[in-house]
Formats: structure tokens, sequence, C-alpha cells
């Protein structure tokens, strides 16, 4: 039976061991105010549990042996696709499991991209992380495609408005974050699908920051692939996927070879398994992708419509709490609209890893530094900046211990 799904912050956070008081060693029984879950969040007990199973009881390798073991640990690991799917709404056959997003992006410039030409053109943007951009550097170095960047409004958002000069006959591939690990900033996807099927070009969307914030209807957002990582939604490390269209993953040749990927092996010749383990290839992360199933189990037992709201408080409280800073400027949307709890903010006269450490002495765990996004610190004139970024689990003490800490930092370092 499906779970009936339900918020309550309290028992969400109580779910993670790690966020109890005196659960960190040298807190002195005080609680940790994690607000870096925008670079990996914290897991909750059933994952955990899900885990200890798995190596307790069932660890083997996958797709190899006839022994029970390897039989439970193949059911277990395809069982976690099979749920991955139904979280996605698509197939089991589209989801590949990577370690993370950047291997997602990476499999997609290696096997996509060998089906590029020079001059073709990819289209990313100013705001992406370092993964989605450095591959396609990578691809342009091999294969000498164009990659060309749209800007990004004073807002902190892709300016869709460059589409129409940006987005030429030659491009093959757009390739965007679908909320930004900087700004928070919900891609506004209408005109981008827009200005791919008007050239007849892929839509990748890179869903690292969109996946902790509930179940996403891969069919609705009318993508061509789509990257993730599970453990920044409640997942552990080493795990992700890259979800593409059927007829892209059947027609694309293989990025990694090795075993697990094969029909037929000779000494001279390589035949492919289809995908998805096509680009699987050797041991999978088996004990991190059942870890993902069982996170996508306890993500859907939440009402994200009740989580959504009491991320939107918690975002405004915050944002009203910055506001209020003198010498403090929000990277990014400075209202609700368009936005999710990811919120990085520039604190004149201090440096970005000076706050997150006065923060740190403050119990609260924060992000300081460019957040693996050059280019959008660039745009911003600033070489960093600290980023508060909220799980369902935060509360109200995890942003006014934020917002204290601040003030703490701007009588030391501003
Ligand atoms: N894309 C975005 C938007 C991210 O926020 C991150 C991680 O912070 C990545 C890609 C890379 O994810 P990973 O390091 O898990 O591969």
């Amino acid at each position: 039976m499906p779970p009936v799904p339900s918020f309550d912050p309290v028992s969400v956070r109580a779910a993670f061991p790690i966020l109890a008081a005196g659960a960190v060693p040298g807190m002195n029984g005080r609680r940790i105010h994690y607000l870096d879950n925008a670079a990996s969040s914290q897991t909750p007990r059933p994952v955990l549990d899900a885990l200890i199973r798995f190596e307790t009881a069932e660890r083997a390798n996958v797709h190899r042996g006839v022994h029970r073991l390897a039989e439970a640990a193949t059911a277990a690991f395809e069982g976690a696709r099979a749920k991955v799917a139904r979280h996605l709404n698509v197939t089991e056959q589209t989801i590949v499991f990577t370690s993370g997003t950047t291997m997602a992006i990476n499999v997609v410039a290696g096997a996509f991209g060998d089906t590029l030409s020079a001059g073709d053109e990819i289209v990313i943007s100013e705001l992406e992380h370092h993964g989605n951009i450095v591959p396609w550097h990578l691809l342009a170095r091999r294969r000498g495609v164009v990659v060309k960047a749209l800007p990004v409004t004073a807002e902190g958002l892709i300016e869709t408005a460059a589409l129409e000069r940006v987005v030429t006959k030659r491009c093959r591939l757009i390739a965007l974050a679908h909320v930004s690990n900087v700004t928070g900033a919900v891609l506004d996807l209408a005109p981008v699908r827009a200005a791919a099927g008007a050239v007849g070009a892929q839509l990748l969307l890179d869903g690292a920051q969109r996946t902790p914030h509930g179940p996403v209807d891969l069919p609705a957002l009318g993508c061509d692939f789509y990257a993730f990582s599970g453990h920044k939604m409640f997942a552990p490390h080493g795990i992700g996927v890259l979800w593409a269209r059927p007829e892209l993953l059947e027609a694309m040749p293989p990025f990694l070879g090795g075993g697990g990927m094969i029909e037929r092996v000779t000494l001279t010749e390589t035949s492919f398994a289809r995908p998805p383990r096509r680009f699987e290839a050797g041991t999978p992360p088996i004990g991190p992708a059942i870890g993902l199933g069982a996170a996508v189990d306890w993500i859907a037992g939440i009402d994200w419509a009740a989580a959504t709201e009491h991320e939107k408080q918690l975002t405004q409280r915050m944002l009203d709490g910055l506001a209020a800073i003198k010498g403090l400027r929000v990277i990014g949307p400075t209202g609700l609209q368009g936005r999710i709890g990811v919120v990085s903010f520039v604190l004149d006269g201090a440096h970005p890893h000076d706050v997150a450490q006065v923060l740190d002495a403050h119990d609260v765990a924060c992000r300081g530094g460019h957040h693996c996004a050059q280019p959008l610190h660039e745009r911003f004139g600033v070489n960093g900046s600290t980023r508060a970024s909220l799980a369902p689990y935060n509360d109200a003490e995890d942003v006014d211990a934020l917002l204290g800490g601040i003030a703490d930092a701007v009588a030391k370092l501003a």
C-alpha cells in the first residue's frame, strides 16, 4: 500500500538521526542547523535501514550470479530502478543509474555528443553548475562543437528573451539547470521548449536542485534528457540518474565500456546490451541505488503542497531577515516568485569562507564559495557568495540561527 502523504515538520525532522541534539560529535548536546542541503541533503532512517538491510542480508553483485544473495541483490537493485521510474512517471528502461548528475551529463556529452559534428551548437546559460559546462567544453575540444550561453538577468534568472538570438538552426542541444544551485531560480520552461522545438534541438534539464523538492512528472516537462543526484534528495552519495527519451537511448552509442553493458564480446568485437544497461558499464553503485529507491518512497510519503508552503514561509523569513542587514546583497530573486529555498548572498567586505566559518561557530552549516558556478559569480562581479539552502526538515530556529550568525559576521568581518 502506498503511504498516505502527510507533512509534520517535527516528525519529518525526527526521521533524520543526524539532526537530533547531540548527534554531531563536539557540539556538547546542541543540534546542528543544517542549511547546506543544496550541496548534500541528510538521510532519513528508512533510507539508512534499506542500506543496512542490503549490506547485512542481501549483499552481492548484480546481474551476474545465480546464488540466492545474487538474486536478492539483483531484485533489490532492479526494484529500486522501478521505484525511481514510478516516481518520475516513466518506464524502467529509461532510467540509467549513474554516479550523480555530473556523470549523467557526461554520459550525454560522451554518447549523444559523439553524434554531433564540428560547428553544431550547444546552448547552456551563465548560471550553470560546472557539471553542466565543463562536459560541453570537453566535447567542443573533441568534436569542434560550439558552446553558447544564455545571459542571466539582474534577478538571477536565465534570460529567456535571449533565446531567439542565441538558439540558431545549428543548435543540437539546449542544456539548462531546472533550478539554479545559486539563485534558487526555477527555469521558465515554456519558451525554452518552444525554442528547442523550433530548431529540432534536444533539451537537457539538470534537475540536481529540483528533485529534492518533490516528485517530478518527467513527461509533463517535455524535455529529452534529465539528470539528477541521489545525495541531494535524501539518498546516499554515489548514485544518480540519467533519464532520456527511449528513442534517444536506443540510438545512442555507449559512453563507457566494460562488464554489464554488453550482449556479446569476442577478441575483436563487442555488441552492446539494450538501454539502460548499455550505459551502466562495470559494477553499479548497488547499495546507493537501493538507498535511492528508499528515498523516493520516503519522498512519496510527504505532502509536498504542505512541505512547499513550509519552505516558502522559511524562505520568506530568511529573505526578510537578509533584507534588513546593511551591506548584504542577495544574488537572485528577492521575492518568493519563481524560486525555491536556495538563497545566496554577499556581505560587503567579508569573504564568503569567513562568513561560513562564523556561521559554523553558531552551529549553522552553510556553503561559502563559488558553488561550482564561477561564470555566474563573475556575472555578478564577485568571487563567491554564502549560500543557505532549505530542506523539509528545516524550521524557523534554523533560519533564526542563520540570521543571528550573520549579524555576528557583520560585527566581526564587515
Ligand atoms: N548541477 C547542479 C545544479 C548542482 O547543484 C550540482 C551539485 O551541486 C551538480 C550539477 C553536480 O552534482 P554532483 O556533484 O552530484 O554530480
